[in-house]
Parts: C-alpha cells; structure tokens; sequence
C-alpha cells in the first residue's frame, strides 16, 4: 500500500469558463499532508524503509518534510528535521503534530542541510526534497492516475522549485505513452531557477529568492530537469507574486481550497487566458503546500 492517497480529477468550471477551455484540476493539495511531495516522499521513505532504515533525515522546512515526518510516523520510523531560524512557526507545529524531532540550526537552508548531512549514521536515510530519482518515480503515479481517469490532456501545467515535481510528471506522461504531451513550467519572479537554467541550458543558481513562493524557492534546478528540455517539450513562463498571490484567493473562492502561492503560480495560468493559447484541455496539477495561513497569503497581498 503506498502511503500517498489516489487524488480526485475533476473540471474546474470558472477556470474552463475563463479560459475558454476545459481546465482539469488533479488536487494533489487533497493528499494527507497538503501536497503532492507525499508521493515521491513516501515512495523513497518506504524504499529505504525496506532497506532496514531506521531513521530518516531532512533539511526542508517544508512540505517536503512534512510529507517526510507523515511517512515515518505511519511507516513506525524516527524522524529527524532540521531547520533553518527563518522556518515559520506555522511549519515547526505542523512537524511537531507528526511527530518529528525538530532542530533549529543556521540562518540559512544551507547551514541547516549542513548539519544535517552530519547526522547521518549508519541505519538512517536522507530524504532529498526534489533531486532523486526515487522522488521522481514517485511523484509519476500521479499521471498514472491521470491516465486511468481521463483522455490525454493537451498539456499539463505545473510549478516548479526545485524540479522534482516536473521530473516526475514527466516520467509519468513518458511511461503512459503521453509522450508528445507539453509541459507548461511556471516559476515566480524571484525564484525562477528553471528559466534561469533554460536560458544557460544548464542548471545554475541565482543571487537569492525573493519570492514569497518559498516551496519554489530552490536556487538551483537538478540537473535531470535541464536534461528533459532536451527530450521533452517544456514551456518555461514566469508569473508575479502579485498573480500567484491572486490565484490563491481565487482558487479558494472558487473551489474551496487554500494553496501556497508556489501552486498559485501555476493556477494562474488558469486564470489568465493568452497564457494557455494554443493548448486545450489543459491537466492543472494543484500541487497544493500546508505551509501558509489565510492570513499569511493576504499579509503578503497588502505587503505588495
Ligand atoms: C515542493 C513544492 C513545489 C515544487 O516542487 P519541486 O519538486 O521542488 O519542483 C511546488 N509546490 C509545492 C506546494 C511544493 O511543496
């Protein structure tokens, strides 16, 4: 039994009426701990975990290790998180709720993913948070689901952070013969690492993220994400903060859902018609993210 649930696929109606065009929603932001990273998460977790791990470790913050604290709590393994002073509260209580052992250490991911690294003893496993490809497998039954419950889409949009996500969605439409499927990628400004990488055709890292989108706020892109670009046809836009802020709210308005502004950037596509043109029934996938409240997406609206 996979740890991820099967999410539900339905039309997005406002989006479709907008867009003038049907708009699926694959609402990822339904699994247990808020976001599609459960996927490729559990799917390494319960690897390693019949390996004979006994503990695993993650630097994220983030869903990631959210999604990394909900399998070793089910999976009955140790888990250990350590995380950055600018982590929100909001996220530490949300790991704490599942269980993990939580440590602060450093100013910045970096230092924390440092100290990370040398806990690591033997019997434990690091869960990387997108370059993997365990993760990316993973991640990929979310297409397999597509594919059992619609017709081939015309696209797929999704956001990107650190490209785990796209990898997998990827091998997905690959292993169901969806080859010739486009990817819509979309990034905000301030965290745009994949179109920082298409421009330089490799992956390399920028100055800083300055985008409140923090799950996309990888600085640079696995390589594997560069590599598709050469094998798969992927479409690089960027959004605003303001436009993944938006979308947010909308979304909820419309489909009673919260999501972080990293899926904002995404759904907004879906509100913003010229940027589908040329595309019909377009696969939105509603990566979701438990991280910001409410009030936090509108403190950062009126911040604006
Ligand atoms: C992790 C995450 C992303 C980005 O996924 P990558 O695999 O890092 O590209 C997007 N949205 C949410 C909510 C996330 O948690």
């Amino acid at each position: 039994m996979p740890l991820h649930i099967e999410t539900p696929l339905i039309e997005s109606r406002p989006m479709s009426a907008i867009a003038k065009r049907t708009i699926n929603l694959k609402l990822d932001a339904l699994q247990p701990c808020g976001s599609f990273k459960l996927r490729g998460v559990g799917h390494a977790c319960e690897v390693h975990h019949s390996r004979g791990a006994k503990r695993f470790i993650s630097s994220s913050g983030g869903n990631a290790g959210l999604a990394v604290a909900y399998a070793g709590r089910v999976l009955g393994a140790a888990v250990t998180v350590v995380v950055p002073e600018t982590t929100t509260d909001r996220a530490r209580e949300l790991l704490i709720l599942e269980g993990a052992d939580v440590i602060v250490h450093g100013r910045s991911w970096q230092e924390a993913n440092e100290l990370a690294h040398t806990l690591i003893a033997p019997g434990d496993a690091f869960i990387h948070p997108f370059d993997d490809p365990l993760l990316w497998t993973g991640h990929a039954s979310m297409i397999d689901e597509a594919a059992k419950t619609t017709r081939k889409p015309g696209a797929v949009v999704l956001s990107v952070g650190g490209g785990g996500l796209l990898c997998g969605v990827i091998e997905g439409l690959q292993r169901n013969g969806w080859d010739d499927v486009p990817v819509i990628a979309v990034e905000t400004e301030g965290a745009a690492s994949f179109r920082a990488a298409t421009l330089a055709d490799a992956p390399v890292e920028i100055d800083a993220i300055t985008s409140v989108a923090t799950s996309l706020g990888a600085k640079r892109v696995c390589s594997q994400s560069v590599a598709y670009l050469k094998t798969h046809r992927i479409e690089s836009v960027v959004v605003s903060d303001k436009d993944a802020l938006d979308a947010c709210e909308r979304f909820l308005t419309d489909h009673r859902i919260l999501v972080e502004p990293a899926c904002g950037a995404a759904l907004s596509l879906g509100y913003s018609p010229p940027l589908l043109t040329g595309y019909d029934n377009v696969l939105m996938v509603v990566c979701g993210g438990a991280t910001a409240t409410l009030e936090q997406i509108r403190a950062w609206r009126q911040a604006l």
